[in-house]
């Protein structure tokens, strides 16, 4: 293998270089992975995850150092019991070197894909349907990069979107409407020549760049956890923890065994634990009552996806199937109070669902779930906000176009984002 990745369909088994390929070109409803010809990690002198250069599917990087940081706790890990906890943030916090200015690990999935688009993506602009910190994410990294972004986001979470630098390449539009409502304008916006959709769980680049925590997580502990906790709510995250630990240990020096995933999600919306927990491959109606007012009513609102990629080839049970683990619900005020002893013993701000991770890993605790002497990787999602409220100047993006729910790319609105495209020096692209 000359290229340093190829892509390769884990159902047909056929391996074929990138071209910002989302789906496999024989038509199997799979997520294609990507398979480095490096076989042992090297990191390098790059800045935030382009340390990691050798396992994303990138070939330059960005200077943009935001990329996990890894620590042994010590206060929190005392407060639970626990032997050996490494906790993987990330966020703002300046005092351990952590710069993901926008406060999730959205920035992790954020700019290897935008560069990705850049190197296999002929000149597309990249487009982004998001409840909040996925699309603030990719705004700061289009204000750090000047790549254009257009992102599409429910009218009611425009007041999410915030960079800490200005973003003027943002083509922001609101929908009337809840996150599905936007999901369905977004894939309108995909049909004009020139805008390509970002895929989600199916871009490898997203998972390999959330796949940067376990990597780094690992290498700090010096070897591969026994369990890795996540909170989630597309299950990309825990996904990527699986595909990256498999690579980790076929480089053969971070241990033999694939970590336990202990994935959480915040009650009383839970569709993957009650799939999980029923046996079943496909996520069903019954495993999301009143799916309307439950996404209401939880805390960590970022974990509330419909439609996460549970049953197919490659995707959540596929981890849970190779790797071992458990689910969790975790209700409102056990993820609160965790927030609160996070805080108290860490001394940073979580972000919602960050603090149901904890949650779960001291229900873990409590119940006899864990090992309190094994190796565990704690995948602090997100936090810092205080921090950065303190320290930095938030520049607000300004909506470009709001619609109604259920529209359609009409003429009017047509011409107005080609108009916006062309001031971007990509329409010559068709
Ligand atoms: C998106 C998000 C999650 C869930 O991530 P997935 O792996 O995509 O389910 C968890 N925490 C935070 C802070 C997030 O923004
Ligand atoms: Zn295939």
């Amino acid at each position: 293998m000359r290229e340093k990745y190829l892509l390769r369909c884990p159902g047909c088994g056929r391996s074929f270089p990138d071209r910002y390929t989302l789906n496999c070109p024989s038509g199997c409803d799979t997520l294609l992975r990507t398979v480095y010809a490096e076989r042992r990690l090297t990191p390098r002198s790059l800045p935030g995850i382009f340390r990691y250069k050798d396992w994303l599917p990138i070939e330059g990087h960005l200077r943009v150092d935001a990329g996990p940081v890894s620590y042994e706790s010590e206060h929190l890990a005392r407060e639970l019991g626990l032997l050996h906890l490494t906790i993987t943030f990330s966020g703002y916090w300046p005092e351990r070197g952590a710069g993901m200015e926008t406060c999730s690990f959205k920035e992790l999935e954020a700019q290897p894909t935008a560069l990705r688009l850049r190197e296999k993506g002929a000149g597309g602009v990249i487009q982004v349907s998001s409840a909040g910190n996925t699309g603030r994410a990719f705004c700061q990294v289009s204000g750090l990069t000047g790549a254009p972004v257009v992102v599409v986001v429910p009218t009611a979470a425009a007041g999410r979107l915030w960079t800490t630098v200005p973003a003027e390449n943002v083509c922001l539009i609101t929908v009337d409407g809840d996150y599905s409502d936007s999901i369905a304008f977004g894939r309108e916006v995909c049909s004009l020549p020139g805008i390509v959709p970002e895929g989600g769980a199916k871009n490898v680049a997203r998972r390999d760049g959330m796949g940067t925590v376990m990597l780094d997580g690992t290498l700090s502990a010096g070897r591969l956890p026994d369990y890795y906790f996540q909170a989630v709510g597309s299950g990309t995250g825990g996904i990527a923890a699986w595909e990256a630990a498999e690579r980790l240990v076929a480089d053969g020096r971070f241990g033999p065994r694939l970590p336990e995933l202990h994935l959480s999600q915040n009650l009383p919306f839970v569709p993957m634990v009650r799939a999980w927990e029923a046996g079943r491959r496909t996520i069903v109606a019954e495993d999301m009552p009143d799916a309307e007012a439950a996404i209401a009513r939880v805390y960590a609102d970022v974990l509330t996806n419909c439609h996460p990629p549970w049953g197919i080839r490659g995707g959540v049970r596929d981890a849970f199937l190779a790797s071992g683990g458990r689910m969790y619900a975790v209700a409102n005020e056990d993820a609160r109070g965790a927030g609160r002893i996070f805080a108290e013993t860490e001394e940073i701000d979580l972000d919602p669902a960050a603090a149901v991770a904890v949650a779960s890993l001291a229900r873990a605790m409590e119940e006899g779930l864990i090992d309190p002497g094994k190796h565990i990787l704690l995948n602090v999602t997100g936090g810092g906000y205080q921090r950065v409220a303190e320290d930095l100047d938030r520049y607000p993006v300004d909506p470009f176009l709001r619609v109604a729910a259920g529209t359609t790319l009409d003429g009017d609105l047509r011409d107005d984002i080609e108009a916006w495209l062309a001031e971007q020096e990509v329409a010559a692209y068709a």
